[in-house]
């Protein structure tokens, strides 16, 4: 049994989701004390407890206390079974946080699953689907195992009502992967999606930044999304070069003005482009648990950041809880080299 203090670093929900993961795929039973204390509404929200249950069902788990509001549960995990699962957060919470927990046990596995989840697919303080799809899935695959996600219904907070399904095939062999620089930019793409909202809203959005950037028009897209429940506005610029794609996302609020959401957006990958690093500080902080999984297997992993999140450096402390890897940084000016190996 290993015990984690969730109170320790970044105190937020990514040490139980991280902690289950590895729990699951090492087989080794958790027991998470001062959980999200780090947070003003400490405890298991929503969102964590769909993690918990997704990750009891996919291993016939023993689960002790995880109910919403829980501040300490203990997770025994049985085997990892293959299979077609459907979760919801029955919220708007994110759907591809929950997906992250389950994801590194089933893809070491023998045999394909399928994962619906249900809940918000574009949330504040989470991977957007199109993050995890265009950018986190990609730099998986060239880890070795095989994952796509798609078909998505967007669902925006607090109304939530969105979707995604995802397809992991079975285990493949793991590969080292070094992320050293960018290469060149290949595609930009830039999205604003509006729901239940005039449309005007994004085409504000796109506009701005085509007039601060100067990017042709074909890199812009303004798109009404149907069936969504609630309200919702997102604006994402994707940036896809030879080695790395990064996303960025800003949301619409009441009484945000259309051009903030746009400049916010587009700070966010102004700031990425002039660090001159392939990984971000996002991708920096979730890459670490499939890299983490990869070194522990003999498969040594590095890449190039900036300055690490509170987020990463606590994502570091808790890998190395439940494998058998060693965790390196170096600085040199105000980018820092993180070097994953097997000890
Ligand atoms: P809480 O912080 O309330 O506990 P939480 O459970 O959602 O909330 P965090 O610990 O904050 O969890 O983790 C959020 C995760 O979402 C981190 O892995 C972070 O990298 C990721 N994330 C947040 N914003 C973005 C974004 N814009 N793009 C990609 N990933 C994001």
């Amino acid at each position: 049994m290993i015990t984690i203090d969730g109170s320790k670093g970044e105190g937020g929900g990514q040490v139980v989701r991280s902690s289950l993961a590895l729990s699951l795929m090492t087989g080794t039973p958790v027991t998470i004390d001062n959980v999200r204390a780090g947070r003003k509404k400490p405890g298991l929200l929503r969102q964590h407890t769909t993690a918990v249950h997704a990750a009891a069902e996919i291993s016939d788990a023993r689960i002790e206390g995880a109910e919403i509001g829980s501040k300490r549960f203990v997770f025994e995990p049985g085997e990892v079974k293959a299979g077609e699962y459907r979760f919801s957060v029955g919220s708007a919470g994110s759907t591809t946080l929950v997906f992250q927990t389950v994801l590194p046990a089933l893809m070491l596995i023998e045999s394909v699953s399928t994962v619906e989840v249900h809940g918000g697919t574009h949330n504040p303080f989470a991977p957007p689907f199109d993050f995890l799809a265009n950018a986190y899935l990609p730099l998986l695959r060239k880890l070795g195992p095989v994952v796509e996600a798609g078909e998505c219904q967007p669902g925006f907070y607090p109304m939530g009502g969105g979707s995604f399904r995802a397809r992991i095939s079975g285990r493949q062999p793991l590969q080292p992967l070094a992320l050293a620089e960018r290469g060149k930019l290949v595609r930009r793409q830039v999205r604003a999606l509006v729901a239940n909202l005039p449309k005007h809203i994004g085409e504000r959005e796109c506009k701005l930044i085509a007039r601060k950037t100067g990017w042709d028009a074909k890199s812009f897209s303004y798109e009404e999304v149907k069936g969504s429940p609630g309200p919702g506005n997102v604006v994402m610029i994707e940036l896809e070069f030879e080695q790395v794609t990064e996303l960025f996302i800003a949301f619409g609020e009441v009484g945000k003005k259309a051009e903030r959401v746009a400049n916010e957006v587009l700070k966010a990958a102004q700031k990425y482009l002039a660090m001159d690093v392939p990984v971000g500080s996002y991708l920096a902080d979730q890459l670490l648990l499939p890299m983490g999984i990869a070194a522990s297997q003999g498969q040594p992993c590095e890449y190039r950041t900036g300055p690490l999140t509170q987020h990463t450096r606590t994502h570091i402390d808790v890998l190395k809880r439940f494998l058998d890897v060693s965790i390196d940084v170096a600085q040199d000016g105000d980018t820092r080299t993180v070097r994953l190996r097997q000890n």
